[in-house]
């Protein structure tokens, strides 16, 4: 009995240690200072502005789990879902800009890249270059592995022909995850990841699409036309794409999720200051107790949601597997995020629905997380999957 009462129990999701907590003030102190006075204008703009980016770099926000061998910040998978979460309080689009490179880009290198490929890039992706990962295609997305972008030997070397759409990072980045297939008739076991720089003959940037949200963040096509990349240039074994993919990806909505309750605490914490100042029957209506449910409601659902993308997170870290955890966590924080911001915009009335105030924006930014990283009813399927599958 003694023994058990002298265990420490775990501390709880929410409770952080001091660098956690260190990295998040510097965060938050970032995105008010630097982030908050562009928002408007790169959303109008649908464009992300450039003087941004390298103070990103600087802040360590794109290093996150880089080892300061390499001139990252060495910290958790953890630190990087609370930076995303901050930065996307104030704008989702900044928010994904990070979490691309750190939950997909440098997560992928972390687990496949080999120490040659980690001591080339890690030192440029740390300090002063954007990555993408390419996976989908305009004929395949839920159905990733429908691919078919080429991958052909030739001696030494690989030679990519083909397209992919909605690359989020296209336009900024410098180093792309390219998935391609070695052989469309071996399937799946056929998709292989490439690591391909921007400045490579044949690649190039297609069109960057116009978009519903986050629009300053950027979605564009990629076209590879007989893109001729070297052995070392392949993450993973060649017919191992897939693993490189599912898994990364599995973990990378992690990140989404934090994305989201980061989108819905901001529109949150917008209405709050608004209902409090908005004054109808002479009185607040924060006064009115149907408002006060509304905002209690919220409040609870996204903190229903933080646990979850926390536990997820924290999972991760502790090397557990996080396939349900991290499916759960992206379906229910997309889903929270859209009813929080709709709920936002009925509670500043008419002017919710203007571009005047700023929730009118995350409305549109939230409907983005119902559909990257797989789609509401591919987490579902997931979830389903998993549990059908166990007989116990
Ligand atoms: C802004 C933006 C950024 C993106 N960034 C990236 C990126 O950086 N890298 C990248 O590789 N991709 C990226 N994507 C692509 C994204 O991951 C896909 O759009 C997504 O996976 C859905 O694929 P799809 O658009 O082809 O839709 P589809 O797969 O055609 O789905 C259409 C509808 O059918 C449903 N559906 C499909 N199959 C099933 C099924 N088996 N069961 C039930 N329902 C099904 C879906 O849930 C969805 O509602 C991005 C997309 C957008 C819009």
């Amino acid at each position: 009995m003694s023994t058990i009462l002298a265990e420490k129990s775990h501390p709880a999701l929410t409770s952080l240690t001091e660098d956690e907590r260190l990295f998040r003030e510097a965060v938050r102190d970032f995105a008010q200072s630097e982030v908050l006075p562009r928002v408007a204008r790169m959303d109008e703009a649908e464009e992300f502005d450039a003087d941004l980016i390298p103070q990103l770099f600087e802040m360590g926000f794109m290093g996150i789990e880089i080892s300061a061998e390499y001139g990252g910040a060495g910290a958790s998978f953890f630190t990087s879902v609370l930076i995303v979460e901050e930065l996307s309080r104030v704008d989702p689009s900044v928010g994904v800009l990070v979490d691309v490179q750190n939950t997909l880009v440098i997560n992928a290198l972390r687990r496949w890249g080999t120490p040659e490929q980690l001591a080339r890039l890690f030192p440029r992706l740390a300090t002063d270059t954007v990555g993408a990962y390419a996976l989908s295609e305009a004929g395949s997305g839920s159905d990733a592995f429908a691919l078919t972008c080429r991958a052909r030997n030739e001696g030494d070397e690989w030679v990519l022909t083909g397209r992919k759409l909605w690359i989020t990072n296209g336009e900024e980045a410098g180093i792309y995850i390219v998935f391609a297939t070695v052989d469309r008739t071996l399937g799946y076991h056929g998709i292989t990841a490439f690591l391909v720089e921007r400045e490579t003959p044949g690649f190039s940037v297609g069109k960057k699409e116009r978009k519903l949200g986050i629009r300053a963040s950027s979605t564009t096509e990629l076209i590879l036309e007989d893109v001729r990349v070297g052995a070392e240039n392949v993450l993973g074994k060649v017919g191992e794409g897939y693993k490189v993919a599912i898994e990364t990806l599995n973990e990378g909505r992690i990140g989404i999720g934090a994305q989201m309750i980061g989108l819905a605490q901001g529109a949150l914490a917008h209405a709050i200051r608004y209902v409090r100042e908005r004054e109808q029957f002479g009185r607040p209506i924060a006064d009115f107790q149907a408002v006060q449910f509304q905002i209690a409601e919220m409040a609870t659902e996204i903190e229903a949601a933080r646990l979850m993308v926390y536990n997820a997170a924290r999972l991760k870290d502790g090397g557990e597997s996080i396939l349900v955890p991290g499916a759960m966590a992206k379906l229910y924080s997309s889903e929270v995020a859209q009813r929080v911001a709709s709920t936002c915009i009925d509670l500043f009335g008419g002017y919710g629905f203007t571009r005047e105030y700023p929730v009118e924006k995350l409305y549109r930014d939230a409907k983005i997380g119902t559909i990257y990283e797989g789609t509401s009813n591919m987490q579902k399927q997931t979830i389903a999957k998993m549990l059908l599958k166990d007989r116990g």
